[in-house]
């Protein structure tokens, strides 16, 4: 167990010397980023949100934000697998029974086992917290069929928070969370991911074909995952999501800044790029975009960990807000590279493709804005 001051430097060191050298072959090999999360496990990395009863550093939202935007900057597929890791090791320690916490938290820690989110359905596509498959209870217990869209780390990670509605469910909320081991018979996953970018995260569909379903790894009672997604997934995925956004524009930022310093024309007596008004404006741009979302996300941890009761609005804007800003950021930047990004030199590129999942991935931007429209006017968000 380290302390959280201890874990950032860590993360520092190994985001820059394992996480950035490799980037580009992750992505164009498309290979699921293994040598990082083993540093990073090794680093105790992987324990971050695990209470220190089971080994962990028992830290929070705001070194979380902070771990998963340094690792965006240097490779954002492994930064979105640790974030579904952290989502699902917070769930297990918030909703777990005793001995399921004991089973899976302290090998988490030791960087051992790895865990995500396995909740999107083709039938409820981006709104997954209305899952369509259903548990089925017979004589012989309980049991799941349910295909399962997207699922970052699918046939990687050990066990999987799995989603879906409780037996003979009267509503789509009323659900359950499972914690679902890779080794389940009847567990597998279906093709490869070919996404446009976090190449490396192998967010593949997979499927649950009749698995046994044991009561000890039901997280939280009955009929409560709903609550649950709400309450301790969303906080962490949103902050996460959009601190992804932030490292990911992090990391364009510093290398359109050191391409147009170092790129000079010989036409113009050797002035580099930087010398141009226009490219002094984009510049500029960038820089206000980035503090912008950069402010934002640290006001909403700062709700969201002090009971503020107007945090919820600014979690669902934050993750929306910061893709938006990525986004920003990146065009300028794409610009600003001009033939050697458009040439896929310097990672550029890389990143600008890895920043338009966030806009996509559930609760997308457009969906995030319809919650936050409707709790504006006072409406109903469900
Ligand atoms: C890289 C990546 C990793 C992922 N990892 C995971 C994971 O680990 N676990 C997991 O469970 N899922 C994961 N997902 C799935 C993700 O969370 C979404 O569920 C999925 O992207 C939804 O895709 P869809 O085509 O079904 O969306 P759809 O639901 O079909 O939506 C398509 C578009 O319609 C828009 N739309 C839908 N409803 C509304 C509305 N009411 N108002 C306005 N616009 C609307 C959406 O904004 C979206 O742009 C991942 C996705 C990606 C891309």
């Amino acid at each position: 167990m380290s302390d959280a001051t201890t874990l950032l430097a860590a993360n520092q060191q190994v985001s820059s010397k394992v996480l950035g050298p490799a980037a580009d072959t992750v992505d164009q090999s498309r290979a699921f980023p293994r040598d990082n999360l083993k540093a990073l496990g090794q680093a105790g990395l992987m324990g971050l949100l695990i209470p220190a009863e089971y080994g962990g550093a028992g830290a929070g939202l705001a070194e979380m934000s902070q771990v998963i935007e340094t690792q965006a900057q240097y490779c954002s597929s492994t930064a979105m697998v640790m974030l579904m890791h952290y989502c699902a090791t917070a769930v297990i320690a918030a909703k777990g029974s005793e001995a399921l916490k004991r089973q899976v938290l302290p090998a988490a820690a030791r960087g051992e086992h790895l865990s995500t989110l396995a909740f999107s359905e083709a039938g409820s596509g981006g709104h997954f917290y209305v899952p369509v498959s259903e548990v089925s209870q017979n004589g012989s217990g309980k049991r799941l069929t349910a295909s399962k869209s997207f699922v970052t780390s699918a046939g990687e990670a050990d066990s999987y928070v799995v989603s879906t509605r409780k037996a003979h469910a009267a509503s789509p909320t009323e659900s359950d969370l499972y914690l679902v081991p890779k080794a389940a018979a009847g567990f597998t996953t279906r093709g490869h991911f070919q996404g446009l970018g976090l190449s490396g995260n192998a967010s593949a569909p997979m499927s649950l074909d009749d698995v046994a379903l044991d009561d000890a790894s039901l997280l939280g009672p009955e009929g409560t995952g709903f609550q649950t997604m709400m309450e301790v997934v969303l906080p962490h995925f949103q902050v996460g999501a959009a601190s992804v956004s932030v490292g990911i524009a992090t990391g364009a930022f510093q290398a359109a800044c050191a391409h147009i310093t170092t790129r000079k024309y010989e036409h113009a007596g050797g002035a580099a790029l930087a010398t141009i008004p226009r490219v002094q404006f984009l510049t500029a741009e960038m820089a206000v975009e980035l503090a912008a979302a950069r402010a934002y996300l640290k006001e909403t941890i700062r709700k969201a960990t002090s009971g503020d009761p107007t945090a919820m609005l600014d979690v669902l804007g934050v993750k929306a807000k910061c893709a938006e800003a990525a986004n920003a950021v990146l065009s300028r930047a794409m610009t600003l590279g001009g033939g050697s990004a458009f040439g896929r030199r310097g990672g550029l590129e890389r990143m600008f493709r890895d920043a338009q999942a966030a806009a996509v991935m559930a609760p997308s931007s457009d969906v995030l804005k319809e919650f936050i429209g409707k709790a504006c006017l006072g409406l109903p968000l469900f």
